[in-house]
C-alpha cells in the first residue's frame, strides 16, 4: 500500500491537468490500438519529444483498487497503467526518480460522455501518492479537434499534426492487412510475427524522416509490408464470413481489455474488420466543422460582422485541413490497395447518410453512438455477415447503439451480438460468440445462394 499525502484539492484540475509545452519531458502514453499508439509515440519522438508507450493491463488490480467500480472500464485500465508504470520507474531509479521528468498524456472529449473526466479523476488519485503529485497530466481535446499548438512549440505543431495523422492512417492500414491476411495464413503465427518486424521498420522510418514530412518514404515501407504479407495467404482457403466491429473506441482496439475478441472471432471462423482510429479523428474534425458552421450562422443572424469574419476564417482553415486529411488518407489506402484487397474505410458523410436524414440517430446528440450505428449500417450495406458491438460494461453510447441496432439488424436478418467487458470473465461468452459465428456462416451461405 503506498503512503498517502494530504487530501487533493480541485484546483489541481487546472494547475496540473493542463496544456503546456512538453518539450524535453518523457511523455507517457497509455496503450490502446497497438499499431496506432506506437506510431503516435514515434511521431512524438520524430519532433524531439521522448514518448514512451506504457506497459498495459499489468496494473489493472491497482486501477480497480483506487476506483469505486462505477467508472468506465477504460478509466480503470489506464489508471492502472500509469500507476504501475510510475511505481516501476520509482523502484528502478530509486533516489534518482524525478517525477518532474515525466508527463502523462491523457486526451479528453467534450460532450456528454465521461471521457472528459478521466484525466481529472486520475489527477485526484495520482495526487494521493507520494512522488506522483508532481507528474503533470497533459491533454488535447476534441473541443478544438485535437489542436496541438498548446502542447508544443509553434514551429513543431503543424509538422506533428500532419505526421501523426498520416501515422494513424498507416496504423489503420497495418491493422487491415493483419485482418485480411491472418485468417488465411499458410502457417499459424507468420502474420503476427512478420507484422512486428513491419511495425519496427515503420517506427524507425517515422523517427528518421517524419520531421521532414517525407511521406513517400513511409508509403514505400508500407508497400513493402503489404507485398510481403499478401504472400502469406493460402489461396485455397475459401473466404470466410465478414464480421464488422463497432462500439467504444478503447475497448474495440485494446486486445487485453476485449479479451482478444478479434482473434477469437478468427478462431471461430470469421474475418473481422474493426472500425478504424482514423474514423474517430475524422469524426472529431467533422464535428468541429459543424460547430464552426453553427457559430457562423449565429453571428450572421446577430449581424455581428466582425465575429462573422473571424468565424469564416476559422471555418475555411478547418475545411482546408479536412481536405488535406482526406487527400493523405486516400494516398495511404491506395499504397496498400494496389497490392491487396484490404477493407477500405468510409467517410463520416457516408456514416451520416446511413442515419437516414437523422431518423435513426442524430450527430447533434454527440458521442460515438452515431458512428457505431451508422458504421454498422455501412457494414450491412457492404454485405457483411455479422456485426459485433463491443464496449465497456455500462457504456452509455454503446447501450444506446445496442438499443437502436438490435431491432434494425434483426429486421435486415443480419446476425448481431453485444459484447460488454469489465475485466471479468463471462462464462457464456465463448458459447455466445460461437453461436453468433454459426449464424454469420449461415448468412454468408444464404447470400451466396442468392447470387
Ligand atoms: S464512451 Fe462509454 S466508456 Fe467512454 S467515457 Fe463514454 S460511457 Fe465511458
Amino acid at each position: 500500500m503506498p503512503s498517502m499525502s494530504d487530501q487533493p484539492t480541485f484546483d489541481r484540475f487546472i494547475t496540473s491537468v493542463k496544456q503546456f509545452d512538453i518539450s524535453g519531458k518523457t511523455l507517457l502514453l497509455p496503450d490502446m490500438a497497438p499499431f496506432a499508439v506506437r506510431l503516435l509515440a514515434a511521431s512524438f519522438r520524430a519532433i524531439g519529444v521522448p514518448a514512451v508507450v506504457m506497459e498495459t493491463y499489468k496494473g489493472l488490480s491497482l486501477g480497480k483498487q483506487f476506483t469505486s467500480g462505477k467508472e468506465c472500464f477504460p478509466c480503470q485500465v489506464t489508471l492502472g497503467d500509469i500507476l504501475y508504470h510510475l511505481q516501476k520507474e520509482k523502484k528502478r531509479l530509486g533516489a534518482a526518480f524525478s517525477p518532474d521528468n515525466y508527463v502523462y498524456f491523457l486526451p479528453e472529449a467534450d460532450g456528454p460522455c465521461r471521457f472528459g473526466m478521466y484525466n481529472k479523476m486520475q489527477r485526484l488519485i495520482l495526487d494521493r501518492f507520494d512522488g506522483f503529485k508532481e507528474v503533470p497530466i497533459v491533454y488535447i481535446s476534441t473541443k478544438n479537434a485535437y489542436a496541438t499548438e498548446t502542447i508544443m512549440p509553434p514551429d513543431r505543431s503543424p509538422i506533428f499534426r500532419r505526421l501523426s495523422f498520416v501515422s494513424m492512417i498507416i496504423a489503420d492500414v497495418l491493422d487491415r492487412i493483419v485482418w485480411r491476411v491472418r485468417p488465411y495464413e499458410l502457417r499459424t503465427g507468420m502474420t503476427d510475427s512478420f507484422m512486428q518486424e513491419g511495425l519496427a521498420a515503420m517506427i524507425a522510418t517515422i523517427e528518421a524522416v517524419g520531421a521532414d514530412l517525407n511521406f513517400n518514404r513511409l508509403y514505400r515501407v508500407l508497400e513493402d509490408i503489404v507485398m510481403t504479407a499478401r504472400g502469406f495467404i493460402d489461396p485455397y482457403q475459401p473466404r470466410r464470413p465478414r464480421i464488422g466491429l463497432v462500439g467504444e473506441i478503447y475497448l474495440r482496439h485494446h486486445p487485453d481489455s476485449n479479451q482478444d475478441l478479434i482473434r477469437n472471432i478468427e478462431e471461430y471462423g470469421g474475418e473481422v474488420v474493426d472500425a478504424s482510429c482514423g474514423e474517430w479523428i475524422n469524426f472529431v474534425a467533422f464535428e468541429r466543422a459543424r460547430k464552426l458552421r453553427r457559430k457562423w450562422r449565429e453571428h450572421w443572424l446577430e449581424g455581428d460582422f466582425k465575429a462573422l469574419r473571424a468565424a469564416a476564417r476559422k471555418l475555411i482553415s478547418h475545411e482546408i485541413e479536412k481536405l488535406y486529411q482526406a487527400w493523405r488518407q486516400g494516398q495511404v489506402y491506395r499504397s496498400a490497395l494496389q497490392h491487396l484487397d484490404i477493407a477500405s474505410d468510409h467517410s463520416i458523410r457516408a456514416v451520416e447518410r446511413r442515419l437516414d436524414r437523422n431518423r435513426l440517430f442524430n450527430f447533434d446528440i454527440g458521442t460515438e453512438a452515431a458512428l457505431s450505428i451508422g458504421g454498422a449500417l455501412e457494414y450491412a450495406h457492404h454485405g457483411f455477415n455479422g456485426i459485433v458491438n463491443v464496449f465497456p460494461f455500462t457504456c452509455m453510447p454503446s447501450t444506446i447503439c445496442s438499443a437502436i441496432l438490435k431491432p434494425l439488424l434483426h429486421e435486415k436478418k443480419i446476425p448481431y451480438i453485444d459484447t460488454a467487458y469489465d475485466g471479468t470473465t463471462q462464462p457464456n461468452r465463448e458459447a455466445a460468440l460461437r453461436t453468433f459465428m454459426y449464424q454469420a456462416k449461415q448468412h454468408l451461405e444464404a447470400s451466396r445462394a442468392r447470387n
